[in-house]
């Protein structure tokens, strides 16, 4: 079992067929091409002397080059590491050291990260340019590339425990972590993935989560498998994805919930064409039910939520199987949504007290989420004991919080870090920001606990407000007071342009922390 399977299934079964379209240069490559850069590429890596077991970092976004380089690793039995785009240079001064990568690509837009750290790197031997022209001291991809044969290469032969992936956790706790996933752990889980994301040969995915993100990460294989067509956008803007999805006729496209939030507000001004038959899937965090409504409303989406981590695969959770059943009501389907779901096939899921024991399944209990399976990890990297910590007798502690009810619907409370203690009450951070965002002037909210004498954490909130929009503090806790029990309620609030983020447009609550106690020394 391994993952070169899917794209040998794609060149045989469908090897006529478009398989990537490459949105902002107009280039359309067949699967059989796509199977013929990749071999030129694994030639290319050869001749590099990469090997079995080697690292290979790529610093890019979604990109046809990307997508086959993928493959190309593969081909070696080689790791790939795929690098976030929105690092600062001493990240990836860490990661590349870290993981012990070899050969860096990088996108020629991102160039001018990595050149002011070129002489810390102890192991990258050689850089390589996509889209470069021979100006920089480096190689530029596409020459470099059609100067190897277009043959088939001869594969190292690869185990399924071989690990595929180094991909570094998205820090949006503290320090990244190196996860390593295997061929096998994402074989299984793209099997899953397809069942559940309902993935089939006439799919044309738009790729707008970042494939360096594990979200983005699995989908190369579970797209390819099944031979649908991706696209490619380079530069993801919400009017970009409105018109790829229009004029490519996309039928799936993934992402977090910020960009979502960012394409409905630009529908509300723009009213851009949205599609026709068109799957969301959203990964990251979990949306409030009025956000779901406006997403299958207005844009007229399928709405698919799932949960998970980078050392699970990711997908673990989903919303998908239980709101299609016909006997519920579209309210009874939009709240289900909304929650993170079931596990998928191949995941076994528990919600646990802190001596391990099963919270009972009455929805309200809390506990912290455990999975087993076949998408787990295989350790961090150069990290026995935080491994140790993380993987009990075969069992993740996700440091995650959540509950599950008597049908075995699984709901994401919080991040236990991230939860507000008040009164020695569990106060989720999220269901906070799901009011706040009912609010027609709010844009974005992130809660987070600040001490307080009498109840020792009270919520505070991070305001975006809309363009245009005014509001005082004051209606804000008003509003907040209005719509929840008064001990959840915001206690005080910061407004600000624009919140921290991830890559992958996760808030960074460990940054707004550092924030406020900057200023509330
Ligand atoms: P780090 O581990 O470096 O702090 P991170 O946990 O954000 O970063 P990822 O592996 O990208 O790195 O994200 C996984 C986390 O995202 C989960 O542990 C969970 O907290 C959150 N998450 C993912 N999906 C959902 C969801 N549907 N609902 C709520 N939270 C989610
Ligand atoms: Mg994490």
């Amino acid at each position: 079992m391994n993952l070169l399977q899917f794209l040998d299934r794609a060149v045989t079964v469908y090897g006529e067929k478009c398989a990537v379209i490459d949105y902002e240069e107009g280039r359309t490559f067949t699967y059989k091409e796509l199977a013929t850069r990749v071999n030129q590429l694994s030639h290319g890596l050869r001749s590099l002397g990469v090997q079995k077991g080697d690292k290979v970092a790529y610093l890019a976004p979604n990109t046809v080059e990307m997508l086959e380089g993928f493959y190309g690793i593969f081909q070696l039995g080689a790791t790939m590491v795929p690098l976030n785009i929105r690092l600062k240079p001493e990240d990836y001064v860490f990661i590349l050291n870290h993981s012990e990568s070899k050969v860096l690509f990088v996108d020629q837009d991102l160039l001018t990260l990595i050149e002011p750290i070129k002489h810390q790197l102890e192991t990258v031997e050689t850089i390589i340019v996509h889209y470069g022209d021979d100006t920089s001291n480096e190689i530029s991809y596409d020459k470099w590339l059609n100067s190897f044969p277009e043959n088939q290469f001869e594969r190292a032969p690869v185990d399924e425990f071989d690990v595929c992936s180094l991909l570094y956790t998205s820090g949006t706790t503290g320090n990244p972590k190196g996860v390593m996933l295997t061929h096998r752990s994402n074989y299984l889980h793209a099997l899953s993935a397809m069942h559940h994301l309902r993935v089939h040969d006439d799919d044309i995915y738009l790729h707008v989560l970042p494939m360096f993100h594990v979200n983005g990460w699995g989908s190369p294989f579970y797209y390819t498998a099944n031979g649908a067509t991706h696209i490619c956008l380079r530069r993801a803007t919400p009017a970009k994805i409105f018109d790829a999805i229009h004029k490519h006729k996309a039928t799936a496209v993934h992402m977090a919930p910020t960009v979502l939030n960012s394409l409905l507000q630009l529908h509300d001004e723009a009213k851009p064409e949205t599609g026709e038959n068109v799957r969301v899937m959203i990964a990251g965090s979990a949306p409030p039910p009025a956000f779901i409504r406006r997403v299958e409303d207005e844009l007229g989406w399928t709405f698919i939520q799932v949960y998970g981590m980078t050392e699970t695969s990711p997908l673990t959770l989903t919303s998908a199987s239980r709101s299609t059943e016909e006997h519920l009501t579209e309210e009874q389907k939009v709240r289900l949504k909304a929650k993170a779901g079931y596990p998928m096939i191949g995941c076994d899921v528990r919600v646990v007290d802190e001596n391990g024991n099963e919270v009972p399944h009455d929805g309200h209990s809390l506990g912290e989420i455990v999975v087993y399976g076949h998408g787990v990890m295989k350790g961090y990297w150069k990290n026995k004991e935080e491994t140790e910590e993380a993987i009990q007798n075969g069992w993740l502690h996700t440091g995650d919080m959540g509950t599950i009810d008597e049908f075995g619907h699984i709901d994401i409370t919080d991040r236990k870090k991230d939860i507000i203690i008040s009164g020695g009450e569990n106060i989720s951070s999220i269901e906070i920001e799901g009011v706040l965002y009912e609010h027609p002037s709010i844009l974005e909210a992130a809660v987070i606990a600040v001490p307080h004498e009498k109840w020792g954490e009270t919520p505070h909130a991070y305001i975006v407000l809309r363009e245009g929009h005014t509001l005082t503090e004051e209606e804000v806790i008003a509003f907040s007071r209005s719509k929840l029990a008064h001990f959840k309620a915001v206690t005080s609030i910061t407004f600000i342009d624009e919140l921290p983020k991830t890559a992958s447009g996760k808030i960074q609550k460990v940054q707004l922390r550092n924030e406020y106690w900057e200023a509330n020394p």
